[in-house]
Parts: structure tokens; sequence; C-alpha cells
């Protein structure tokens, strides 16, 4: 029985994969991300529902819709949130020691404004750091 060498086996390269579609640097990804376009391109929307990415970009072809962002955005989004919040209700608070039920009228839909208002572009963002970190998925990749 001859051992197995495990090593030599080893591709001495990993496969490169195919690419389509543009690769822009990762600031100018994720700001077409931000503003909603296509991360690759900048010249298609990327998005057809409020969060629904659409499952390819209609100029590049590139396949945005394979981008899992799973809870990233959300994340992102409730971490700015809270650091624009929390310090604002902290300083009103101090300032003033105004009633709960004013604090609550102004601070909880600031909340959920500034939350709802952010989610989108950090969505966005968020797919074009995935596009230039090679993440989408092609048709050649494994399932
Ligand atoms: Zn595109």
């Amino acid at each position: 029985m001859t051992p197995t060498r495990w090593p030599a086996e080893l591709p001495s390269t990993p496969p490169t994969k195919t690419r389509s579609w543009p690769h822009p640097p990762m600031a100018t990804a994720i700001g077409r991300g931000l503003l909603g376009r296509c991360p690759a391109c900048g010249k298609a929307h990327l998005f057809n529902g409020f969060l629904r990415v659409v499952p390819a970009c209609d100029n590049c072809g590139a396949p945005l819709g394979s981008a899992r962002a799973d809870d990233a955005p959300p994340y992102i989004t409730i971490l700015i949130t809270g650091h624009v919040i929390v310090p604002l209700l902290y300083m009103v608070d101090r300032m003033d020691e105004p009633p709960l039920w004013l604090m609550s009228v102004i601070f909880l839909p600031l909340t959920v404004l500034l939350a709802l208002g952010l989610l989108r572009p950090v969505k966005g963002g968020t797919v074009g750091l995935m596009l230039t970190l090679n993440m989408l998925k092609t048709e050649t990749d494994p399932a």
C-alpha cells in the first residue's frame, strides 16, 4: 500500500473564478450600494422592493441576489442608531430632565425612523462590500 501524499494532491493554485461584471474598488462599491445602485457598475437599481435585492443587475449581470447579507445590515443599523440615539437621550435628560412621556414622544419615533432610514442604505453597502470580497455566488460555484 502506497502512502497517500495528501499535500501533493491539492492543486497548486486555487481555481480562479471568472467574473463577467466590473470590479470597482471597495469604497466605490460600498458607496454605490449605499445609494441603492448596483455596486459593480453603478448604473442599475440594487433593490426591487424595500429590502429585496434584484436577482441580477440589469446592466452588468452581477448576481446581486446571491449576496446573503443575513443579519449584518440590521446589526450595523442597530449599532449606528444606538450610537446616535443614546447620547442624545442622555444629553437631553441631563440638560432639563423632561418628563418621561415627552422623552418617549420624541425618542421612540426618532429611533424607529432612524433605523428604518438606515436599513436600506446599510444593506446596499453590505452588498457592495460582499461584491468586493468575492462573496457573490456564480453559476459555476458549487451549491
Ligand atoms: Zn451592475
